[in-house]
């Protein structure tokens, strides 16, 4: 299997799980992550404040339905757990569908799709279902039935960490409270897991975190407050899998490291920069203004801009094992870029030092990418004033940044730089 497929498997694997923002869906689907990838995972009670919110009480769902009164199941939570909304309440009930009609919620313009909606924060319940199915239920009385417990509990959230040569980190978070979407959570959660898995002994640490979104990452930042001075880099994830060209939205910052790095690294490819804006994922929560860290967003198409998107229809078909295996290519590069950008200082900033001398023509002696190689020293030379780093020499001069790189570790041996 090509690791495109490996990813899709595991979101096929984690697919059918009942995940929402505590829950034991979110157990489940940590648990299986934990094969891929080891995880620490993190229970905050119920009623614990992070910053201007508390974490809420647990919801947990065992089945749900509404049935005609022969019994049928019309809708069924068994088939398909967006049937329910998020966190709703407890109902077991008979009602006239008049009387049901406003727990109801279809796509009139997307008639075969199911929705999905979510009431964590007012309690309610209701169910969703094609406009299809609803356009065939006949007036009359319903069983409606929804068996869940909303009960003090915890909020779960994990951490896999890949220890740096320094204690500067770079945090890496996906959300994992969709329930069965695919490319909305699950996708973003395989290729965190396999980049995390990829990362061999780096000079950054690397914080990977699965958590739920919005609340997941508050808890998280109240929780950690003596950490965040060490996070100079991050990235979020998100809808990672569907067959759309990548979009990098940037920090709040806009010249973070971060974003200068995901634009050169995207500079060969088809794909989109946009700005930060304080609507997405927890990018913006990263990005809120006591934080305001170097913390991007990368996905395929963005939330809300395919029609799949919070429907049935992103379901695990419409994440594709190489759109997959090209967002993780992108994050590795990206990682790996962050990791080896440095600035140096040029010992010998006087005119040009004579590299024949020093055997650094020699060493490129009928390499294809031999004037490439020679035209990286001349940039690296002359922008090694202590102010530039690697990434401006790639930036300014439009050469690959492992040619800049390479040419910046053979101006080190030489004892013409030092970093
Ligand atoms: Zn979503």
């Amino acid at each position: 299997m090509s690791t495109g497929e490996q990813m899709h498997a595991l979101v096929e694997r984690l697919y059918p799980l009942c995940r929402s923002i505590t829950g034991d869906g979110v157990r489940e689907t940590l648990d299986i992550l934990n094969e891929y990838l080891p995880l620490a995972v993190f229970e905050v009670p119920t009623g614990a404040r992070a910053f201007d919110w508390t974490v809420p009480q647990e919801w947990n769902i065992r089945d749900a339905f509404i049935a005609d009164t022969t019994g049928r199941r019309i809708v069924d939570f068994r088939e398909s757990n967006l049937h329910v909304v998020s966190y709703s309440t407890p109902i077991d009930a008979r009602m006239t569908l008049a009387e049901l009609r406003p727990h109801l919620h279809t796509l009139p313009e997307q008639p075969s799709l199911v929705p999905y909606r979510t009431s964590y924060y007012s309690p309610d319940w209701g169910f969703c279902l094609a406009q299809d199915v609803l356009d065939r239920m006949p007036d009359g009385e319903y069983h409606v039935r929804i068996d869940s417990t909303l009960d003090d509990g915890h909020l779960t959230y994990a951490e896999h960490v890949v220890p740096g040569q320094v204690t500067d980190e770079v945090i890496v978070s996906c959300h994992t409270c969709h329930p069965s979407l695919a490319n909305d959570n699950l996708a973003s959660i395989a290729v965190a897991a396999y980049l995390a898995r990829s990362l061999k002994n780096p000079w950054y640490t690397y914080r990977f975190l699965f958590m739920p979104g919005t609340i997941g990452a508050i808890t998280w930042l109240s929780r950690n407050a003596e950490r965040i001075d060490k996070v100079k880099h991050g990235l979020v994830l998100a809808c990672a899998g569907d067959a759309g060209h990548l979009t990098y939205k940037k920090s709040r910052r806009g010249d973070a490291e971060i974003d200068r790095v995901l634009q050169l690294v995207l500079r060969e490819r088809k794909h989109e920069i946009v700005d930060f804006s304080p609507y997405g994922y927890d990018e913006r929560q990263f990005c809120s203004p006591g934080f305001d860290l170097g913390v991007g967003s990368l996905s395929r198409t963005p939330y809300a801009r395919y029609p799949e998107y919070h429907t049935s229809g992103d379901n695990p078909d419409f994440v594709v094992p190489w759109a997959l295996e090209d967002t993780l290519a992108v994050c590795r590069e990206a990682l790996s870029l962050l990791d080896r950008n440095r600035t140096y200082v040029n010992l010998s900033p006087y005119g040009e030092p004579q590299l024949g001398k020093r055997g650094l023509y020699d060493s490129l002696g009928g390499r294809s990418d031999a004037k490439d190689a020679q035209l990286a020293m001349l940039w690296v030379l002359n922008l090694s004033d202590g102010e530039h780093s690697l990434l401006d020499v790639a930036e300014r001069s439009g050469l690959p940044f492992d040619s800049v790189v390479a040419a910046a570790s053979a101006l080190h041996d030489a004892e013409l730089l030092k970093v």
